[in-house]
Parts: structure tokens; sequence; C-alpha cells
């Protein structure tokens, strides 16, 4: 049985089932224990006492016999139900909790947690605690009662005999206390080298392009055996003392034994007990192994199981540190008339990430007004990403520094936030399902008409109907591999499709070529008029036409304007716009 803050709850939910469980193996226990008097009776009965008969074997051994074996099968099925159900039903209620709560988690978790680490929380640390909480707590009943109700009646028939025995099974419970707690330590390494081979082969698969165009293979061939190793160590380490805890177990079970029959064999010389009195305190003793047996499993559960709460409890305990304000307001009922128009501020805002030494963003301000088309452009790690990310609310950001439609982003809830931002993500990432559901991902029913129109205006339109499938063409794993090119213009019609009040395209157009960003551009140019537009690029031209330019150098905002303010006004920019033409003829020629 193991108890924790995050399991407690569950023992009181399923009580009724846990009582009920415990009602039905009492009982099994009860009549069980009833056999050994049977066979003691028919063993003293057929050492020629008068009335050992047929009709005594048929209404005093049969009869009860039958009744027994009905109520144990019974017995044993309800309290399978019981106990196992509860288990089942406990398992999935608390992956669906760590579920609900690994969804509420930053950014940030997820940049310190890999994947492979929290699948492996998902299924074998999940399976653990279910095995606690049936197996584990079957275990600890039945050892209980059993273990109580055999030893009283072998109490009952000889003191001495039982107080001999009960020695090699106190020696059981020390050793098995001092080896659960190194037992503990040993799954929970076991478990961590589980996760960092899962890690590893998730990235593996997930990096498996890029290791076969370097040639890497052997490398990562290598890499993986070293932790499979680790792993077999863990696990090897894990099962000795495992093993050893058994063998003991065992060895401690057949010193009673040796105790049992050597002073019984005693008893019988002296007279103090007869052939069937043995045999009915052996058979007491044999229901009692099980038991004992069972304690030695359940140390090993109930030490596994601790390991992994402990560590479903740190995802379930990991603080959800972006979140919704006491006051938060949905933004709609804070603007005129309920709607967004999608003007957003920047006041003074500094920012750091939480695990960064130093500050990514320095005294940002700036202001996009409602309907306007912006830009962003800077060098690579000069902060463009983070300034979208920090609309989005990902991170924390300090009051009165990011405002939209003059609401501050801290007083709004996080959902109402984002409800009305549209987001094309630099990774263009694609679920794996049919191409109509990811375009159409924001919403509960697709409309088909929609979807085509956003795939038209992100001009993917042609390509997808290209697949033998069209829109229902299934992506990624199970179904058909696109182009980055694809993927990125998919993506974008995902984020049409919502139609909101602000877009944020993060280099979205980097993967087409010149035409289709023209394509693209105009057909945004004309679809989002009135409506807020930013575009992080790194060529000059996909943004030169936009209304606005924020140019972002080493986390500074240099300079904003239209492009030719910008030309005007800031050396800098004027400088990238040259290196950028010369690399554009540098190219050109090349090619020519
Ligand atoms: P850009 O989009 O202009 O290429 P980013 O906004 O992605 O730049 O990154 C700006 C800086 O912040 C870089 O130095 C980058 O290393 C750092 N950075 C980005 N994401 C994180 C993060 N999650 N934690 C810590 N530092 C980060």
């Amino acid at each position: 049985m193991i108890l924790g803050k995050h399991i407690n709850r569950y023992y009181l939910k399923f009580l009724h089932m846990y009582i009920l469980g415990t009602i039905a193996l009492v009982f099994v226990d009860y009549f069980q224990l009833k056999v050994p008097e049977l066979y003691g009776n028919v063993i003293n009965g057929m050492n020629g006492a008068e009335w050992f008969n047929m009709e005594y074997l048929i209404r005093d051994v049969c009869i009860p016999l039958a009744i027994i074996m009905a109520t144990i099968i019974v017995g044993r099925f309800l309290w399978r139900i019981c106990f196992f159900g509860s288990a089942v039903k406990i398992e999935t209620d608390l992956r669906n909790r760590m579920f609900e709560h690994a969804r509420l988690l930053s950014n940030q978790y997820y940049q310190v947690n890999k994947v492979g680490n929290l699948m492996s929380l998902f299924t074998n640390d999940l399976d653990t605690i279910q095995e606690c909480m049936g197996d584990g707590v079957l275990m600890f009943v039945d050892a209980l009662f059993l273990g109580i109700l055999a030893l009283s009646k072998m109490w009952k028939m000889d003191k001495v005999l039982t107080g001999f025995a009960l020695i090699p099974m106190a020696l059981m419970l020390i050793i098995g206390t001092i080896v659960g707690k190194s037992m503990t330590k040993r799954w929970d390494i076991r478990q961590q080298a589980f996760s960092d081979l899962s890690d590893f082969s998730q990235e593996s698969f997930s990096g498996f392009a890029v290791i076969k165009a370097f040639v890497k293979e052997l490398k990562e061939l290598a890499a993986f055996r070293k932790l499979n190793v680790q792993n077999e160590d863990a696990n090897v380490s894990y099962t000795k003392i495992s093993v050893m805890l058994n063998i003991l177990i065992t060895l401690l079970v057949e010193s009673v034994i040796c105790v049992i029959l050597g002073y019984g064999g005693y008893l019988v010389y002296t007279g103090k007990f007869n052939a069937g009195k043995l045999v009915e305190y052996i058979g007491y003793f044999s229901s009692i192994v099980w038991p004992i047996m069972a304690i030695s499993m359940l140390i090993e559960k109930t030490s596994r199981g601790k390991a992994s709460l402990k560590r479903v409890s740190e995802l379930l305990d990991a603080e959800i540190n972006v979140t919704d304000a006491e006051d938060a307001q949905d933004i709609t009922s804070l603007v005129p008339g309920g709607t967004v128009r999608g003007g957003i501020e920047f006041r003074n805002l500094s920012f750091r990430y939480p695990d960064g030494e130093n500050e990514v963003l320095t005294d940002c301000s700036f202001t996009i007004n409602p309907g306007e088309s912006v830009g962003i452009v800077g060098k690579t790690g000069s902060g463009k990403t983070t300034i979208v990310d920090l609309i989005l609310r990902t991170y924390n950001v300090p009051d009165g520094s990011i405002f939209i439609d003059g609401q501050d982003i801290n007083r709004l809830t996080i959902r109402s936030l984002r409800n009305c931002c549209a987001y094309v993500p630099q990774d263009n990432f694609l679920f794996s399902d049919t191409i109509a559901r990811n375009i159409g991902f924001a919403f509960d029913d697709i409309d088909e008409a929609a979807v085509k129109n956003a795939a038209v205006l992100s001009d993917v339109d042609s390509n997808i109907m290209e697949f033998k499938e069209g829109y229902n063409t299934i992506l990624g794993e199970r179904g058909v591999t696109v182009s980055g090119g694809q993927k990125q213009r998919i993506s974008i019609a995902r984020a049409l499709m919502k139609d909101a009040p602000i877009l944020i395209m993060d280099d979205s157009v980097s993967a087409v070529d010149t035409n289709t960003e023209k394509v693209i551009l105009r057909n945004l140019r004309e679809n989002r008029a009135g409506k807020t537009t930013i575009l992080i690029a790194h060529r000059i031209t996909t943004i030169e036409s936009m209304d606005k330019i924020i140019f972002v150098d080493d986390g500074r905002i240099l300079a904003v304007g239209s492009h030719d303010e910008l030309v005007r006004s800031c050396p800098e920019y004027s400088r990238m716009v040259e290196l950028q033409k010369l690399e554009n003829e540098a190219g050109g020629a090349e090619n020519a």
C-alpha cells in the first residue's frame, strides 16, 4: 500500500469498493481455513475412529468442502473486481489529472523535462502505481487477515510451537523493512535509466534524417548502447536485491516448516498432538505461507510504488507559473462593444527567461495600432520570437509592460488573450490527422468551405488537391509526408482560418519560394485588411511594404517606422538592407 498527497484521496473515493473487497477476502480467508480442520478430521478418522463412515464423509466432509469451494470462488471473483477494478479506475483518473496538469504547465517546464521522461511517467510509473493500488492493497489485506486468522488458530492449538514459528517471521519483517528502503532507491534509479533511454530513443527517431545525413548512425548506436547498458545495470541491481529478498523469505519459510516438523513431531511423540492435529497445524501454516510471501512482494511493490508515486507527484506538484491573476477578466468584457481591435503596446519591457542569466529584451517600447501590418526584423537571437511569445503570455511579464487594446495583459484571462490571437509558430507543428482537421484545428466543427478558403489564401490548395485523398489526406506518422514549404503553408492556413484580431507569423514564409511568398503576402494584405498582422522575417523584402517595421537588435528596439523611414533614420537598418541586397545579387550571379 502506498500513501501520499496525490493517492490518499482514492482510498476514500473507492472506500466502498475496498470495504466490499475486504469483506469478500475475509470470507474467503475464513472459509479457506476450514479446510485444514477437515483434513485433520479425515486423517484422525482414518486412524480407526468408529464415527468415521460414509455418512460422516458425505455430511461432514464432502458437503462442507463443496460449500467452502463455492464460497471461495464467488468471494475471489468479487474481491478481484473490487480491488483490481478500483486500481484501473484510479490509474485512469490519475492519468487524466496528470494530463490536465501537464496542459497547464508553461513552456519552461517542457524545456527542462524531456518528452521521453514524461512518457515513462504516463506508462511505466502509472502501471506500477496501479499494481500497488490493486495487488498491493490485496496483499496487504490478505496478509493481515489470513495471517491473523491462521496464527490465532495455530496459537490455540499450541502456543509454544507457534511462538517458535513466529521468530523467523518477525525476522522476515525486519529484513523486509530494511531491504525495502534500498529497493525504493534502486527502483528510482531504474525508472530514471528507463526514462533516459526513452528520451534518447524519442530524440533519435525524431532526428533520424539529420543522423543519416551526417552519417552519425554509429555514433548514435554507441550512445544508445551505453544508455542501454546503464538501463541493464539498473535493472540487474534492482533484480539482485529483489531476488535476495525472495530467497531470504523462502529460507525463513522453510525454517518455520523445519520448526513445525521438529517440534510438532515431538508433540505427537509425547502424545500432546495426534497425526490429524499435526496435519491440521501444517495446513494452517501452509495457508500463511502465501501471506508471508505476500509480505515480501508487498515490500517490493510498495518500494517501487513509492518511487513511481514520487516521480508522478513531481509532475502533479510542478508549479503552474503562467496563470490567470485573481482579478483577470475576459478581454471581450473590457473592450468597447466586446470587439478586440488588435492594438498592441509594449511599455519599457525588460525580460529575462526564468532560467536565463541575461536580459533577452531590454527596455522595449513600441505601439502597434489596430489593423496595422507589422514586420519584425533583426539578427538571429535578437529577441524577435521572444517578443511575439510574450504577447501570447507564454511567460510571465511584469505588470504594465504589455497592453492589448489598452488592457494590461496580466489583467486578462490567458484563454481570452490567446483566443484573440492566431499564431504560426516557427516549427509549424502539424498533427497526425487529416489536412482538413489540421487547418480547422481551432474549431470543433469543420466548415469545409472555410478550410478550402484558408488553404487558397495560403497558396496550398492546389498542392492539397494533388493528393489522392485531398483534404482528407492524413499527415505525419500515419500518412503522407509533406515538404517544409507545404507544412508552412498548411500552418498558415490553420492560423488564417481562425480569423483572429491579431495574427502572428514567426518566420512563416522562409521555406517558400519568392513567388509563393508574394502570393501569400498579397492575400494577407487583402484578407486581413483592418486586422493586425505581425510577421517576423529574415528577408527585408518580405516586410518592406508593411505599415510598420520594428527593428530589433540585441534585445533592444532600435527603430520603429515604415521601411523608407527606417532606411533614412536608422543606419543599422539601412546597412542590413544593403547587406541583403548584396547577398541577393551575389546569389543571383551564382545562379546565373
Ligand atoms: P530570434 O527570434 O530573434 O532569433 P529569440 O527570441 O528566439 O531570438 O531568442 C532571443 C534570445 O533568448 C537568444 O539568446 C536565445 O538563446 C534566448 N532564448 C530563447 N528561448 C529561451 C528560453 N526558453 N530560455 C532561455 N533563453 C532563451
